[in-house]
């Protein structure tokens, strides 16, 4: 596996990966940064992405041929708060395509609402699968409330509809695109605003959600390593302290998302020295919604050394290929 020897909880050796020189060309020779930043044998890895299984709009038996076309070799199926996903991805996977199976956990702290990535967990596990089935139950209860709202007011978006647009777990998304549909708002990002369904805003409902902390806990019994999604997605709302992150790490928190398109350099750079401080391993992702996001696969990328701590931790279900 790695080349690093001192094992997924001590990432603190300097050891890089195999770093190769690029091939002189014209390009390249004209982009010196390139041969040191990328290894030629580096595997191209996504670790963050959603089918319709949750609120994406790609079927994950799609979603795995098309992580494949844009070059993946590693790709994680993270659909919110469901595993439903993982066995068309499965049936689907192109040979030479890894597949993470994992979900994108709603969890808070504080008001605050938060993401957590669970990669290769067993989803048989009692605690986090009832956990699990109850995020999804409450998303249903929360989504019809949002639309009753609606409808009082006159909106024209029903539950019927909201239903047919989501097919496995119910989200926001859908209920914005039902508001496309009624000409209300053009984009699915329009709808994210205090008139319409923006968190707290004037037909926002909220979900339950897991404690951060007590969910970490939950993945790692059920055998799973679990990395703090967008942990400084400013743009989405309130984001949680370094001590909150440094609880999460002490409960078994394997990593940090920091290569995601809602963070700016600045808030790249303070996460990485905080995984440094924490000792946890920095990850990139696309965190892919099909046409719900404008965001595209491999988007970002997570460094092999990450990738390979991540699946060194996990021992719930196996990375499905090569
Ligand atoms: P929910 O989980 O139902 O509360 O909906 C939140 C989800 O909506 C997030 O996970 C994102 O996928 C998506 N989302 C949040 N903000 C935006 C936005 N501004 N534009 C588009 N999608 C968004
Ligand atoms: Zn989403
Ligand atoms: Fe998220
Ligand atoms: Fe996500």
């Amino acid at each position: 596996m790695s080349a690093c020897r001192s094992g997924p909880r001590r990432h603190t050796c300097t050891d890089r990966p195999r770093t190769t020189l690029a091939p002189a060309g014209p390009v390249r020779a004209t982009h010196p940064s390139y041969v040191w930043s990328r290894p030629l044998s580096a595997r191209r890895i996504d670790l963050h992405t959603h089918s319709t299984a949750s609120d994406g709009t790609t079927e994950p038996g799609e979603l795995v041929l098309q992580a494949r076309l844009a070059g993946l070799d590693v790709v994680a199926l993270t659909d919110h708060d469901t595993t439903s996903g993982w066995a068309p991805a499965a049936a689907s996977r192109p040979e030479g395509l890894a597949l993470v199976r994992g979900a994108e956990i709603s969890c808070s702290r504080g008001g605050i609402s938060l993401h957590l990535l669970a990669y290769l967990f067993d989803a048989e596990e009692p605690d986090l699968a009832a956990r699990l089935a109850a995020l999804v139950d409450s998303r249903v209860h929360r989504a019809e409330r949002m639309v009753a709202l609606l409808a009082a007011d006159g909106a024209g978006v029903t539950w019927e509809r909201v239903r047919q647009l989501a097919g496995g777990t119910v989200g926001r998304p859908h209920v914005a695109q039902a508001l496309i549909e009624q000409g209300h708002v053009s984009t699915v990002s329009e709808a994210f605003t205090p008139e319409w369904i923006g968190t707290h805003g004037r037909y926002w409902v909220g979900k339950l959600e897991l404690d951060v902390v007590e969910a970490v806990g939950l993945v790692v019994r059920a055998g799973g390593a679990a990395v703090f999604a967008h942990p400084a997605a400013r743009r989405r709302g309130r984001t949680v302290t370094d001590d909150v992150i440094t609880e999460m790490a002490a409960a078994g928190l394997a990593g940090l998302e920091v290569d995601h398109v809602d963070h700016d350099a600045q808030a790249r750079a303070d996460l990485r020295a905080l995984a440094a401080d924490l000792d946890l391993v920095t990850t990139g992702s696309s965190d892919y919604h099909g046409t719900n996001k404008t965001v595209q696969l491999a988007a970002n990328l997570t460094p092999e050394s990450s990738y390979e701590a991540i699946v060194e931790r996990a021992t719930g279900v196996p990375v499905l290929g090569p």
